[in-house]
Formats: structure tokens, C-alpha cells, sequence
């Protein structure tokens, strides 16, 4: 069955040539090797071993035969009791049939079509251990062709492992028999001596955690519950390592470019807007902007990511460290998610500064600055203007979307990038931005977000930055209610409607927002005007895409199924006529929102909207990011189960702004609504604290969704962590790594570590890098 030889080998495979984990298995396990690659597409030694036990049983505690479960894999331990061959009756051949009983009595019967071999091997009072599927035939527990060794009394067997302590249980994999998996561990275990440890010594021993060798066997040869936790616990704690290891040389390295230190004037331009601020900053805010200028002030790029809820007032604070930057003679860029958004802060942003961005115009400040806005669907003229603004540093600040940083824009001395609503920020976007700064220099980089990041994927995936954090909404903003509305019942839709409608008439504004633009032909939805009950939810299904950029924005973190999905979502269109329509609504000044609207015409009814001229918006998910209106007070959310928990949280965040209650109503789809989905929505019903949220949403992921590398379509970086869980484990690696990164930046004296480093995987690579 096997044919390895072990030790010899890989001594004369390993010696001096790299890493063992790297080693193939065909040298150590000979054939099966072959079947490894073939079933799990395992072929090194590494992979082998990280193949973990999905549980273990316990066979001090064995189950009888009869309480097998028919039709699964099993493992079995008994005693052959006898062994006979019978002649075919229907066919030539011969059939051998081996009863094997367990130490309660029960018997499973091992059937063999053909018996050569097997008969002198499975003699009466042998020992046997078998796997295979169990079948039932006439009243009896069968094995047919079942893969078997066979144990001798003196332990010396090839299969003696699964006696020895608790018997790991891998998952079932067709064609590849748990005893030949074993077996091929075994000989890997024999062969090795050590495994380079990436987790240096000191750490091993200040931790107490087991090395890396004996790890893997604490896991999947354990003798009992403990051993195995240890081993597991020291694997996630290796991985969590490396990968902060990897974050802590990454900061290193964007420190290696020095910035040019900005620091603010005394009576400069921030000083300026904070004297015509129309609010005090809260104490969180002046917190965060203390960490801000400093950062600005030091000759190390600041690499901060500043998230706060929806409202909490980053932009005002990203504003003035961009004044800051502006007053130092240098230049900052704001780079928006969407076009919509840059607009907006371009407009907020005039509003805000006044007469401070008015320079050289009449009425504005002598020492003021400029504010140039850069989007792709300006015309011509109005480009160049902007670009020679920036290129000739006469715009201390330009307002653009993500894409201003990959293209030729050219700046006189770029010393600040704000990226506001941003989950991934590439290596190679900084690598664009430092070519645009003055030479040997690289900008300061601030990243905003919406998001809250619960701790352990915030030191994860944004552990090379700073983190500064707002906690609290500003005074003055009120508390969003949330209810679910089931979608199926008539009489709740319609309630809906004219809550809308009461909400207008009460000088509120309304978003609907749909999961779906649809087609401007798409039929009615069933019962929509007249006297039906209104806007029944199943539309028809339609051409789905939606290309929002918004949408994409969060399809990272929040893939939202609806897109080109099933049939029966609300699409834009569809909903606005229906709306239309209704007795409810249709006195109402109702427009649409979507990304495949030309810029302007998106702008326009932005404007509109936020200038009260437009009631009710219905929209896409792009203006889930940044949108403020402060007359919006509510928000309907169709098909609201199609959405994920942050994304949700999100969308609602857009009402309330003003002062006034905020109110949104989550409507579920008219059928099968799936009930983790409903769990979603009573949840985020439930609570407004982002954090909460993130946390929940965090454990209804998998770790490869929360990283993004699902979007790749290859498996999480991560092996052995969760993030939901593991937050001591990671706190503890995290502190570690960088303590031993800060002692020996080169890894000159860690080569194990240095090693594993180059050793993460690309999927790891990038989602380190969330480019
Ligand atoms: P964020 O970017 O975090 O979503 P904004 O900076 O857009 O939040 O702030 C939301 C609204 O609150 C804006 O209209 C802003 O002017 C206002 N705001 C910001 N800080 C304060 C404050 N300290 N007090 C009152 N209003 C504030
Ligand atoms: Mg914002």
C-alpha cells in the first residue's frame, strides 16, 4: 500500500536545500503521493501538514458498530473473527467475506470481489483497522472493498498511530482512504527531524508555545483534548506572527521615503475656517486632529486611518490638516470613491472655507488658497483649469475620485493625500502617489472610513497604519429607529408608502433604495397603482447589472447577491414610476439615482435633492458612501435582506443628519426570505453601534470575505486564524512581531522568519497590501 522509506530520504532530498515544508511527498510516501495530489491537491510537505483534523475521536470511548451511522465514512478498530470465500453464483469469480467483530459484539462485514491478497493478510484474530463507507445489506453492516491495515500485538503495526491517543478525523475526501492519510503522516512525522520555526526562541519561550514541529504533531497525533488545543493554538499564533512580522516591515519600509514636515501657521488657514466653523469641535475630534498635525509635522509619512461612524465629523477634521498642508506652501488631495462624492465635498468643502478658497478673486482672503475640483466628466475646459491649478500649486487643495491618483495629474508639491471611503489601498497606489510628490519625498496619507473595524481585522488588514478613532456623533444628531417590514404583507407595504408620504408632507425627505437599477421598460410591479395595495414587492426580473461605482465601493467587504441576481428585486426604475403611481405618493417630487446616469445629470439631481427641490430619491446603494443631505429623515431599504449587516448600517446612516429623528425601514423580499438574513436585519434593528455591528458581522463571515480574497476567487491568506475570535491570541502576536521587527528590522539574525515572510502566499501578499 505504501511505499516510503522515510527518514533516509528526506535527509537526501533536505539537506541544506531550503525549507522541508517545500519538500515534495513522493519521496517519503512513495504512490500515495500521487493519490494526495490527485484528491486534495496536496503536494508538498507543508500543505500535508496543514491539512488540519476537522475533530477527533475519542477511542477510549469507541462507538459500538451498531450505532454507526449508515452511509458515512467511519473509521473502525475490531477483531476478525472469521474469513471465508464463497464462489459467485451469477458471475465467475470468487467473493471474500470477513467478519469483523467489535469489542461489544457487533459485526461489520468486509466484502472483498477480489480476494487475492486479503485472505492471507485478514486471518481469524487479527487485529484490523478498516475505513469506508458503511452499507447495509440483508441486516448487516458492510464494508465493501474497504481500505484496512492491520495492527499487531506488539504495537509495531503501520497503523499502530490510530490506537495511541485520540484518533483525528479529516474531512471525507473521495478516493482517499483516512488510513493511507494517516499512514503518509506517519512516514512524514518519521522523517522529519525539526521544521525551521519562524516564531523566534525568545518569543517560543516568554509565550510558551511549542516549536513549529511539535506543533503539528500536537494536532494531529494528540494524546489527549489538550495537546491538541496547544498545537492548534500555536499554529494560529505562528500564522498571526508572521503576518504582523509582515505589517511591521511594511511600515518600515513606507518610512524609508521621508515627507516634508507641514506644519501649520499660527494664524494660518485652519485657524481661519475654525473661526467660521459654525460648531465647536467635540472633545474627540480635537483629539484626533492633535494626532493629525502631528503626524504632519514629523519628516515620516503619516499612515493613518481615521475611521468614525457616518456624521462623526471626519471631513471638517480632514480638512483642516489638508489647510495645514496648504498653509506649509504644500498641496493636498482629497481623492473620493465616486463622482457623486467628490462633487459633494467640492460643494461642502466651498461652502465651508468661503472666502479662505477664494484667493486672488474678489472678496476672498489675500492669503487664502484655492480648491479645484478633478472629475473624469468634466469638459475639457473645465479639466485643464483644474489641472493647471494643481500642477501650478495655485489649488492648495484638489478635490478628485480614486482614479486622480492613476492619472497624469501633476502637482506642484503634493504633501497630503486625504482617501476618504476607501477599504483598499494599495502598495502600488502609494507607489503612484509618492511619483507625484516632490522628489525623495513621499506624501502624508490619510485614510478615512465609515466602516467600523472591529480590533482584530483593523490589526490585520490595516496593521502597518495608525489608527485614530471617533466615537461619538456630534451633538445635535439624533438616534436612527429601525424597523423590518415584511415585504409580504400588503397592508405593512402600504403602511410604508404612506409613511412616506407623511413624512414628506412633515418637511422630511425620503431615499428608497433598491438593489437594482433595472430597466426603464421593466413592467410593473403586480398591483402597483390603482387600488392594489401598492407596490407589492417581487418585480420581474430585468436586466440586473448595476454598475455603481458605490456599489463596487463595498462589494469588498459586502458582496451583495442582488447584482444581475435573481430574478424578483426592486429595480430604480421600475419603483420610481410605480411611486409615481401610487394615490399614496404620486403628489410627491420623486426622482432616480444610479451610476449609469451621466455625471451631470447625477450631480444635478444631488443637488437637487440636497437644495429640498426633490422629495424622494430612489436609488441604488451609490449614495451609501459619504451622502449628506441633512433634510433626509427617512429611508426605505427594499429588499433590505439582500444587504449585509455593515452595509445596512451604512444606508440608514444617510438619514437623521439634520437634527431632526431619523427613521428607516428595512422591507424584506415578498418570498423566501432566508433566515440568517432576517437575523441580519432584526440585529441591525436592534442596535445603532456601529461597533456592535461590525462585531456581529465579522462572525457571520468567512475570514477570505472579511480579507477580500474571495474576490480573487482564491481562499483566505489565512490558514488557521479567525479573526472573530481570536483577538488575545492576535494582540499577544502582534506585539511580539513588532517588538522582534523593531530589534532586527533587516531580519538579519531571524532567518526562519525572514524566510516565511517571502513564504506567504500571494493571496496574503495581496490582501496585505489591499491592492
Ligand atoms: P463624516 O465625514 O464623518 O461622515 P462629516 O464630517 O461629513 O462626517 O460631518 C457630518 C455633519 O456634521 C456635517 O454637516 C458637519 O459639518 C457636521 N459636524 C462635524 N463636526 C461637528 C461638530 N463638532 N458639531 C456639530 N456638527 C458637526
Ligand atoms: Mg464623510
Amino acid at each position: 500500500m505504501m511505499a516510503g522509506t522515510g527518514r533516509a530520504h528526506l535527509r537526501s532530498v533536505g539537506e541544506g536545500e531550503g525549507n522541508p515544508l517545500d519538500f515534495g511527498l513522493r519521496d517519503l510516501v512513495g504512490g500515495s503521493a500521487q493519490t494526495l495530489q490527485r484528491t486534495r491537491g496536496i503536494r508538498t510537505v507543508g500543505q500535508l501538514l496543514d491539512w488540519l483534523p476537522r475533530t477527533y475521536l475519542d477511542p477510549t470511548r469507541p462507538t459500538a458498530f451498531r450505532d454507526l451511522p449508515h452511509g458515512e465514512d467511519v473509521v473502525v478498530v475490531g477483531t476478525v473473527r472469521s474469513a471465508t470465500t464463497h464462489q459467485m453464483r451469477n458471475r465467475r469469480g470468487r467473493r471474500l467475506v470477513v467478519d469483523v467483530a467489535d469489542d461489544a459484539g457487533g459485526v461489520i462485514q468486509l466484502t472483498f470481489f477480489k480476494p487475492y491478497g486479503h485472505q492471507d493478510r485478514l486471518r481469524p484474530g487479527v487485529r484490523v483497522v478498516c475505513s469506508g463507507q458503511i452499507g447495509v445489506w440483508r441486516d448487516t453492516l458492510q464494508l465493501t472493498h474497504p481500505d484496512y491495515a492491520t495492527l499487531s500485538e506488539s504495537g509495531e503495526g503501520a497503523a499502530q498511530w490510530l490506537l495511541d491517543g485520540l484518533v483525528p478525523v479529516y474531512t471525507a475526501t473521495k478516493g482517499l482512504s483516512p488510513i493511507v492519510h494517516g499512514q503518509c503522516l506517519e512516514l512524514v512525522f518519521h522523517a522529519l527531524d525539526e521544521l525551521p520555526d519562524p516564531v523566534p526562541r525568545d518569543v517560543r519561550t516568554q509565550v510558551g508555545l511549542p516549536g513549529l514541529l511539535e506543533a503539528y504533531r500536537l494536532v494531529h497525533r494528540p494524546r489527549a483534548e489538550a495537546d491538541h488545543r496547544k498545537g492548534h493554538w500555536r499554529l494560529k499564533f505562528g500564522e498571526a506572527f508572521t503576518v504582523q512580522a509582515q505589517l511591521a516591515r511594511v511600515r518600515r519600509s513606507s518610512e524609508a521615503v521621508p515627507a516634508r514636515p507641514r506644519v501649520p501657521a499660527d494664524q494660518g488657514l485652519g485657524h481661519q475656517l475654525r473661526q467660521r466653523l459654525p460648531f465647536e469641535l467635540t472633545e474627540g475630534q480635537e483629539e484626533v486632529l492633535a494626532e493629525l498635525l502631528a503626524d504632519l509635522g514629523r519628516e515620516v509619512p503619516m499612515h493613518r486611518l481615521l475611521q468614525g461612524e457616518v456624521g462623526s465629523g471626519k471631513t471638517v477634521l480632514a480638512l483642516l490638516a489638508m489647510l495645514a498642508v496648504a498653509d506649509s506652501g504644500g498641496q493636498a488631495a482629497l481623492l473620493a470613491p465616486t463622482e457623486v462624492l467628490a462633487a459633494q465635498h467640492h460643494r461642502s468643502m466651498t461652502q465651508l472655507l468661503g472666502p479662505i478658497a477664494e484667493a486672488g478673486l474678489l472678496g476672498g482672503l489675500a492669503d487664502g488658497t484655492r480648491l479645484a475640483l478633478l472629475t473624469g466628466s468634466q469638459s475639457a475646459a473645465e479639466r485643464r483649469q483644474a489641472l493647471l491649478a494643481a500642477a501650478s500649486g495655485e489649488a492648495g487643495i484638489v478635490v478628485g475620485t480614486h482614479a486622480l491618483i492613476q492619472q497624469h495629474v501633476q502637482f506642484a508639491d503634493l504633501g497630503m493625500v486625504v482617501v476618504d471611503e476607501q477599504h483598499r489601498f494599495g502598495v502600488e497606489q502609494r507607489d503612484a502617489l509618492r511619483a507625484k510628490a516632490p522628489g525623495g519625498t513621499a506624501p502624508h496619507v490619510l485614510v478615512m472610513t465609515a466602516t467600523p473595524i472591529p480590533r482584530t481585522v483593523a490589526m490585520t488588514v490595516y496593521g502597518d497604519m495608525e489608527i485614530s478613532t471617533l466615537r461619538e456623533l456630534p451633538g445635535g444628531r439624533r438616534p436612527i429607529s429601525s424597523f423590518v417590514v415584511d415585504g409580504q404583507r400588503p397592508a405593512w407595504v402600504r403602511r410604508t408608502w404612506e409613511r412616506v408620504a407623511e413624512e414628506v408632507r412633515g418637511g422630511g425627505q425620503v431615499y428608497v433604495v433598491c438593489p437594482r437599477i433595472g430597466d426603464v421598460e421593466d413592467p410593473d410591479l403586480p398591483g402597483a397603482g390603482g387600488d392594489g395595495p401598492g407596490l407589492p414587492l417581487g418585480g420581474e426580473a430585468g436586466a440586473g447589472e448595476d454598475g455603481d461605482d458605490g456599489a463596487d465601493l463595498l462589494g469588498a467587504l459586502e458582496p451583495v447577491e442582488g447584482a444581475g441576481g435573481p430574478p424578483g428585486l426592486h429595480g430604480v426604475h421600475q419603483v420610481a414610476r410605480c411611486l409615481r403611481e401610487l394615490p399614496a405618493t404620486r403628489d410627491l417630487r420623486i426622482e432616480v439615482l444610479h451610476g449609469r446616469m451621466p455625471a451631470e445629470d447625477k450631480d444635478a439631481v444631488m443637488q437637487a435633492f440636497a437644495a429640498g427641490r426633490v422629495e424622494v430619491l430612489v436609488s441604488t446603494t451609490v449614495i451609501e458612501v459619504g451622502v449628506d443631505v441633512p433634510g433626509a429623515t427617512t429611508m426605505v431599504l427594499l429588499d433590505a435582506d439582500r444587504f449585509g449587516i455593515s452595509q445596512l448600517h451604512q444606508l440608514r446612516g444617510r438619514v437623521g443628519r439634520g437634527g431632526k429623528p431619523g427613521l428607516a425601514l428595512l422591507v424584506t423580499q415578498g418570498e423566501g426570505v432566508d433566515p440568517a438574513a432576517m437575523e441580519r436585519l432584526e440585529q441591525v434593528a436592534a442596535t445603532t453601534d456601529g461597533f456592535e455591528l461590525a462585531r456581529l458581522d465579522l462572525e457571520g463571515r468567512r475570514e477570505g470575505d472579511v480579507l477580500g480574497a474571495s474576490q480573487s476567487g482564491g481562499r483566505s491568506g489565512l490558514r488557521f486564524l479567525r479573526l472573530a475570535r481570536d483577538e488575545e491570541l492576535i494582540v499577544q502576536a502582534h506585539e511580539a512581531a513588532w517588538r522582534t521587527v523593531g530589534s532586527d528590522p533587516d531580519l538579519a539574525r531571524h532567518p526562519e522568519l525572514a524566510d516565511a515572510l517571502t513564504r506567504l502566499d500571494a493571496t496574503s501578499a495581496a490582501f496585505l497590501e489591499r491592492g
